[in-house]
């Protein structure tokens, strides 16, 4: 294909502001999809994507287009459009995708205005020297306020109100003048054809039947129908058994050149060997300069997880093994604990990657799990300079020889009424936040910039904005280093012994409380046992708090005065399912909820 003829972009939104409805209106109207094979949300493939309505992988679509109207009309263009993820998690992915992209449509909801994501995938796009076409979605709502929010739109990227596009792509409304204003607007992409072939990885997805699906942005030369391919980043070479492009289906093509956005097929098991951020290029006489950016994918947060019923850990580990397959980022080790026993210390991109992986061992492989509390991983120095990366809190060093502990820190930005700034300081405050600045978007409307540890925000953070700001603050962060903190490790113990699973690393002028109310915490949670239950939370040798599990005498069927039988299977049912999350530690029986409910105390 001509470059000149091709247009490729992709759409950046805030999570809900219609990026999927909008693709699937888009292919509507290209005709690549007709209206009756269109399913909703043609583009979000993954059951739990769909579920969950956000994108975790991005795809790419080749859509032809006629120009209706203007000077270009009745000429046909290629159209790529990248999908990309829009949760912080995978901001690096996104990054990538943008990097194939010459034009992104900043996709804003005419009754929200701007958010943190909106933002944060906005100065992405500007890094990567994107064209931004800005759009105003969900016209068509009543509560639409597109002259509001096109001001704030227009006054952040720097260009005329009345260049802010209306679109409805709920009743299609504008898209027509959209996909002809990104054939006007897109840059055609730039390549040297006679170069070795460079090509990004901007996606790559494990399927069952085909091995590895590699989604890649020609930049120089062609990748041609068998040929043999390197990966630049290990030097791992690879046959070439399919090229093509996705529109919506694999349709195979001899090669694709300068500009191009397709797939590759090449017979690899595991999307590691196929990494995002990549640079692919010829075995043979090939580029010796790689694509900049690449990244290896680092995990943020770890946790354990263990199988409920001890005979399913090689199930477990024969299920990492397959996601592993689809999932470059997911990391594990096999780990002991003595309160849980065999199981996985398991490191994620973040807590959404987390849940996501989660759901995905129980539904797809059928597993009954335990996961710890996540953390965040601790780089300890100790006096004679040697370093421990801590991702298990039962691992951090208490001999007392630790010069520094370094914690990791992000750069946090939340969009917010003005209203809510002093509740949203207040809550900064709280952990340990260091404002780092206040900027008004509109009259109303307020940017606010805090670094904060991770730690801090990683798990009930947003939850706690939302509510103080009643939903309308947004959030979005980014890794920022680390810095040196005074941290200690509190224990737990239930019978005088120390379960190693509910060790947390907290602040030193936090540990107090926070051992008080996990203590107090756990005591609501664990059910009463046959016996007495004396929990103890400590810091070394010093408790710092203690409370009392009584004991009971725990015959529920005795309520039932023998007589109601459908009433009394009814019950054991309930306590059996009851007893799913349930993991015996020692003689005590614990359920999933105590193992993270250390997190939400503070
Ligand atoms: P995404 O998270 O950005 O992919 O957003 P979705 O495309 O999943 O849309 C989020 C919600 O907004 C869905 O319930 C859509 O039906 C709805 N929606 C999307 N576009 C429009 C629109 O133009 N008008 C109206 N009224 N609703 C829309
Ligand atoms: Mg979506």
């Amino acid at each position: 294909t001509d470059p000149a003829i091709l247009r490729n972009f992709c759409i950046i939104a805030h999570i809900d502001h219609g990026k999927s409805t909008l693709a699937d209106r888009m292919l509507q109207l290209t005709g690549v999809v007709d209206e009756r094979a269109a399913r909703a949300q043609y583009l979000d493939r993954m059951d739990i994507e769909r579920e969950r309505g956000i994108t975790i992988k991005s795809q790419a679509v080749r859509m032809p287009w006629t120009v209706t109207e203007g000077e270009q009309a009745g000429q046909t263009f290629v159209l790529n459009m990248i999908d990309t993820p829009g949760h912080v998690d995978f901001t690096y992915e996104v990054s990538r995708s943008l990097e194939a992209c010459e034009a992104a449509i900043l996709l804003v909801d005419a009754a929200q205005g701007i958010e943190a994501q909106t933002l944060a995938n906005l100065y992405l796009a500007l890094g990567a020297d994107l064209h931004i076409i800005p759009v105003l979605n969900k016209i068509d709502l009543p509560s639409a306020n597109p002259e509001k929010y096109a001001a704030e739109l227009a006054g952040i990227i720097g260009c005329d109100p009345s260049e802010v596009l209306h679109v409805s792509a709920k009743t299609g409304f504008g898209v027509e003048e959209l996909l002809n204003t990104i054939v006007a607007q897109t840059p055609p992409p730039v390549g040297d054809a006679d170069a070795p072939a460079r090509a990004l990885i901007f996606d790559s997805v494990y399927d069952t039947y085909r091995g590895v699906v590699t989604y890649v942005r020609v930049v120089d030369g062609s990748l041609k129908h068998r040929d043999r391919i390197k990966m630049m980043s290990t030097g791992a070479i690879h046959e070439m058994l399919e090229v093509g492009v996705i529109s919506p289906e694999p349709v195979k093509a001899g090669e694709i050149g300068v500009g191009e956005v397709g797939y590759l097929i090449t017979g690899v098991k595991e999307v590691r060997q196929s990494r995002v951020g990549d640079t692919v290029t010829s075995a043979h006489h090939g580029a010796t300069e790689p694509l900049g950016g690449y990244q290896h994918p680092n995990p943020m947060v770890f946790s354990g997880l263990y199988p409920i019923d001890g005979d399913d850990f090689s199930t477990l580990r024969d299920a990492l093994e397959k996601l592993q397959l689809n999932d470059a980022a997911l990391q594990y080790e096999p780990e002991s604990s003595g309160a849980l026993g065999f199981g996985f210390r398991i490191g994620f991109l973040g807590l959404l990657h987390l849940e996501i992986v989660r759901e995905r061992l129980e539904r797809e492989f059928n597993l009954d799990l335990i996961s710890t509390a996540p953390n965040v991983v601790y780089r300890v120095v100790m006096e004679d300079g040697r370093e421990i990366v801590v991702t298990n809190p039962s691992e951090y060093p208490t001999d007392g020889k630790i010069s520094e502990v370094y914690e990791p820190i992000v750069s946090a930005t939340i969009l917010a009424p003005s209203d809510y700034i002093g509740a949203i300081m207040e809550l900064c405050q709280t952990r340990r936040g260091q404002l780092g600045g206040i900027d008004y978007l509109s009259e109303d409307r307020v940017e606010i910039r805090y670094t904060l540890p991770m730690g801090e925000i990683m798990f009930d953070f947003f939850d706690a904005l939302k509510s103080r700001t009643k939903g309308y603050a947004s959030l979005n962060y980014e890794l920022a280093g680390e810095q040196a903190a005074d941290l200690v490790k509190v224990d737990v113990m239930l019978q005088g012994e120390i379960v190693d699973a509910f060790s947390a690393i907290v602040h030193r002028d936090a540990a107090y409380a926070y051992g008080v109310s996990l203590a107090s915490k756990l005591k609501e949670l664990i059910p009463r046992q046959q016996f007495e239950v004396p929990i103890q939370a400590a810091i070394g040798a010093r408790i710092i708090a203690r409370e009392n599990i009584r004991a009971i005498r725990k015959d529920v069927l005795a309520k039932c005065y023998g007589g109601d039988i459908s009433r009394k299977r009814k019950l054991l049912e309930k306590q059996k399912e009851g007893k799913k999350r349930m993991k015996m530690v020692g003689r005590v029986e614990v359920p999933q909820e105590a193992f993270i409910a250390a997190l939400s105390t503070s």
